[in-house]
């Protein structure tokens, strides 16, 4: 059955330039910004077949290519539009990564999430952790089935202990953020993230609830530049909607 093939598709978005997706119905966060689209809602619904996956990701032929916003390196997104280790999920990401693991697509693959998956895989790309706030009641309360913050930190610094590159997603930024505070912590755990992303809330689309605890662009804009100045090494991009 085709609907339940899983596949590396060409992303209509700007930050990367293919996506692999295997879920629908992702439920973890209050503000999620796919909750506007139809097929977004409901129970997850998971895909298993990973025939052509397979078949696509041996003969996945990378080169350097236009995207709007993002590093061209690590182009392969998993997952744009749920989290890849929901709890629903799991079991396919691990089969997923572990499939990616020996083809050309590992080295180009970029994971994003908010579950605190230990000793995952080891599968290569660069993998990211989304943290939108220090405060574990506001985390609680807008992201209710995803891992607490502190426990972010803790898969983050397993990550980087088995190796694996890292980046960070502070997105949308919400009360309780301080983003040279959170640098700063996990450095001294031996997180070095060789990216960080920031933005905003999108509060078109969004629950009232969700953009109470949002922080406002110039915050934002302000917490980022103190960061950037801080942190030099590391590569900043700030979303384009955030108006200074
Ligand atoms: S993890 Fe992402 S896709 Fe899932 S509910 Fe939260 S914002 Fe939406």
């Amino acid at each position: 059955m085709t609907a339940n093939r899983i596949r590396i598709k060409k992303s209509v978005g700007p930050f990367w330039r293919w996506t692999i997706n295997f879920m629908v119905g992702c439920d973890q966060c209050l503000y999620c910004y796919n909750k506007r689209w139809n097929w977004a809602r409901g129970s997850p619904r998971i895909k298993t077949d990973l025939s052509l996956l397979r078949k696509q990701a041996e003969s996945f032929e990378w080169s350097p290519g236009p995207s709007a916003m993002c590093t061209t390196l690590y182009d392969v997104l998993t997952s744009s539009s749920h989290d890849p280790f929901h709890v629903s999920s799991l079991s396919t990401a691990v089969e997923i990564l572990r499939l990616l693991a020996n083809t050309p697509v590992a080295s180009h693959l970029r994971v994003l999430t908010k579950m605190a998956l230990f000793n995952p895989p080891r599968c290569g790309g660069l993998w990211g952790m989304t943290i939108t706030t220090l405060n574990g009641a506001v985390a609680r309360l807008l992201e209710p089935l995803a891992s607490p913050p502190h426990e972010r930190f803790n898969a983050l610094q397993n990550w980087a202990q088995r190796g694996h590159k890292l980046w960070l997603s502070v997105e949308p930024m919400l009360e309780g953020m301080h983003l040279h505070d959170l640098i700063w912590s996990l450095e001294r755990l031996g997180v070095h993230p060789q990216e960080v992303w920031a933005g905003r809330l999108n509060h078109r689309h969004l629950s009232t609830k969700a953009a109470e605890y949002a922080l406002d662009d110039a915050e934002i804009v302000r917490q980022f530049e103190e960061a950037r100045d801080s942190f030099p090494e590391i590569r900043w991009y700030l979303k384009r909607e955030v108006r200074a």
